[in-house]
């Protein structure tokens, strides 16, 4: 009987576990970056000043991480 609570305990660690690694991380690769977590964007917008979109670095959308 005991050893059946504490492999019910077990397991519950588990999917707490997998749960909270799934909210933080994520689980699709971001697309904008293509997992990368960095960006290099440069293509004409004419509403931004001088007609230009260029963003390097960090990528926004996943604010680094690779993954939403
Ligand atoms: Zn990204």
């Amino acid at each position: 009987m005991e050893l059946t609570l504490f492999f019910l305990l077990g397991l519950a660690v588990v999917i707490f576990f997998l749960f909270r690694g799934q909210r933080s991380g994520g689980v699709n690769r971001c697309t904008r970056c293509d997992g990368t977590g960095q960006v290099n964007e440069r293509w004409p917008d004419p509403k931004v000043p001088g007609g230009w979109h260029i963003l390097e670095g960090t990528c926004p959308k996943c604010k680094g991480k690779g993954r939403v």
